[in-house]
């Protein structure tokens, strides 16, 4: 006869898996969408072959654009400052395309990720 207890630990378990297991597709994905960054970066071509390489052009396009600005609340800004914050801190090249990716701005650098949304919808 299974305790309650017994059941207890059982499912919080298969929560905790579910939850390692979320995290470790995020981060997959996020590893994509970075790779995507840089590749979007240096891409000149019109028709790429990455089917979401257009959408990151398109947010490269509207940060310079954009009359609001991350700090005004445009969430496409934060969008994209998210990622290029998250790629200069793991960038180690020296001639990198991305763009800010060697001027980071430190205000962004210090600002609570937490303002950010978590994750883009490429
Ligand atoms: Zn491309
Ligand atoms: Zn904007
Ligand atoms: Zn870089």
């Amino acid at each position: 006869m299974p305790s309650a207890r017994g059941k207890f630990s059982k499912n919080f378990k298969l929560g905790f898996t579910f939850i390692l297991e979320k995290c470790k597709i995020r981060v997959r994905q996020l590893r994509k969408v970075l790779d995507l960054l840089v590749h979007t970066a240096q891409c000149r071509s019109a028709k790429c072959q990455y089917t979401n390489c257009s959408k990151v052009k398109g947010l490269f396009q509207h940060g310079i654009h954009c009359k609001i600005s991350a700090t005004g609340g445009c969430v496409l800004c934060k969008k994209m400052w998210y990622l290029l914050q998250l790629h200069a801190r793991g960038c180690k090249e020296s001639e990198c395309h991305v763009p800010r990716c060697r001027f980071m701005d430190p205000f962004y650098y210090h600002q609570s990720l937490a303002d950010f949304a978590p994750f883009p919808v490429l």
